[in-house]
């Protein structure tokens, strides 16, 4: 672990499995208590001065950040992938660590001025963005890297100071980053804290934690707002979504097929914003489901470490099993399995890409995230129908609409429930582009000034 700029280890440590061999990638150190309160102690200290540093100061950090994660992203990725399972190609973890740069650059150039929201003979009122305190960031297994840096960067941007505590199924290329960012950050400024989920509302829970940013599962976000009550913690919350896409009559199958595709698929379906509930017109949906799986049938999957995989395994066994369980469900109730759906013999948590039609409305693999490579196919005939069914759902992260008519396809995302819509694609992301969820998919934004907002507190200065 890095805390306060200097490397602590512990003498219990915790296995880290390779999920593409069962094997073990790494050990990892086992902090309890005493680590978590030394990183928020070494925080705390740091921030008495890096909260006054001049911003020219910490945009130049942001911009080191960026220049340190390209210069050891081939490391970083390679570390990634033996932790996560995603291939180093495709849209794995090369591309995840090109987002790291990318996000830490684009937090760089970010502004946020003083506001001047009345300057008259009567005097003037201004409006200061300041920083929170000590921030802790707790990351999933899913986008170990990117997720930390989009926590991080806009954090120490604006003056904060960081505990990240990632996921114990992920946590060995997190050690590495921070300890890589270390060398161009003031000690104290970002540490890391690894264990079991049990320290999580240690720091969750920390008085001297200002903010918690959380990305992961709804069920952990309650708890992380719960802990945070005491002492009224701001809190950025990221959690589950059921994204639904609705394809609609006028859309060409063939066309569509790759964008739903990888929309649905990317990191094995392991993405928040993945596309989990497909909405097929009727007049279409046998076209939809035959392009679908032909285009699939080209992805390969394997080790990640195998430059030509495009798909590697599920990430751990518990998020295998409930992937088992669900298509399982849908089986037994009648679903038609048009792809996949059989977990293969073998070493790893490999599971073949699946697409599941004749899926209704009811069954756990439509009102469930999934959250891995299987997709239900949903026939509809209604456009009102097929709303009221998307906007069911107590999640609302993302959504789509696939439509050869930009117009119609506008005005059917627009009355979505979720917090981004795409049209003719699906969980795109830009670093300026603000993202959050809607209903229980989370509260707050990420990315550009909404993001960076986030990590402030407002100070009216009347003079
Ligand atoms: P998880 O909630 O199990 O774990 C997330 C993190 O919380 C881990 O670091 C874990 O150690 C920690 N944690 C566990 N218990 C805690 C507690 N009581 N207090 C504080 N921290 C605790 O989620 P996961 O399985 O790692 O990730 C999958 C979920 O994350 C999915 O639901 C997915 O949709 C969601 N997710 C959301 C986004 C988003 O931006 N909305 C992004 C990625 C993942």
């Amino acid at each position: 672990m890095t805390i306060g700029g200097k490397p602590v280890t512990t003498a219990e440590t915790f296995e880290v499995i390779n999920p593409a061999t069962g094997g073990v990638a790494g050990l990892c150190p086992s902090g309890g208590e005493a680590e978590v309160n030394a990183a928020v102690a070494a925080a705390k200290a740091a921030y008495a001065s890096w909260s006054r540093t001049p911003d020219e100061v910490r945009r130049q950090a942001c911009s080191d950040i960026a220049r340190v994660l390209g210069e050891n992203a081939e490391e970083l990725a390679v570390l990634l992938t033996s932790e996560q399972g995603k291939p180093l190609g495709g849209l794995g973890s090369r591309f995840e660590l090109g987002g790291c740069g990318a996000w830490a650059g684009n937090t760089a150039a970010l502004d946020l001025p003083v506001e001047v929201v009345k300057d008259d003979n009567e005097g003037r009122i201004e409006v200061h963005r300041k920083p929170l305190g000590v921030v802790a960031s707790i990351t999933p297994w899913n986008w170990p890297l990117m997720i930390a840096i989009w926590h991080i960067a806009p954090a120490i941007r604006v003056g904060n100071t960081v505990v990240i505590k990632p996921s114990p199924y992920t946590p060995l290329s997190t050690l590495r980053m921070v300890e890589l960012l270390n060398t161009v950050l003031p000690e104290g400024v970002l540490n890391v804290v690894t264990g079991p989920d049990s320290i999580g509302p240690v720091l969750t829970g920390h008085p001297d934690v200002a903010k918690v940013t959380f990305t992961g599962s709804t069920e952990t976000g309650r708890k992380v707002m719960s802990s945070a009550a005491e002492t009224l913690k701001r809190l950025t919350l990221e959690l589950g979504g059921n994204d639904a896409g609705i394809v609609l009559p006028d859309a060409d199958p063939a066309r569509i097929a790759q964008g739903i595709f990888w929309g649905a698929f990317i990191n094995n379906g392991q993405t928040c914003a993945a596309l989990k509930r497909l909405y097929v017109h009727d007049s279409i949906y046998d076209d939809v489901c035959s392009e679908l799986a032909k285009f699939a049938q080209s992805v390969p999957v394997g080790d990640g470490m195998a430059e030509g995989s495009q798909l590697g395994p599920v990430q751990n066994a518990m998020q295998y099993a409930k992937v088992v369980e669900l298509v399982e469900d849908a089986k037994a109730q009648g679903a038609r399995v048009l792809l996949g759906g059989e977990a293969p013999a073998g070493d790893g948590y490999f599971y073949p890409i699946t697409l599941i039609a004749d899926v209704t409305d009811g069954m756990r693999i439509v009102d469930e995230e999934q959250f891995g490579p299987a997709l239900p196919i949903i026939r509809y005939d209604d456009i009102e129908d097929v709303l009221a069914r998307a906007n069911a759902s107590s999640m609302g992260l993302g959504g789509s609409v696939w439509s050869s008519d930009l117009q119609k396809a506008r005005d059917v995302a627009l009355r979505l429930e979720s917090g981004s819509a795409w049209i003719n694609a699906h969980g795109g992301l830009n670093p300026n582009a603000p993202f959050g969820g809607v209903k229980q998919s989370g509260i707050g934004t990420e990315f550009g000034v909404e993001g960076l907002k986030e990590f402030t507190c407002i100070q009216t200065l009347h003079c």
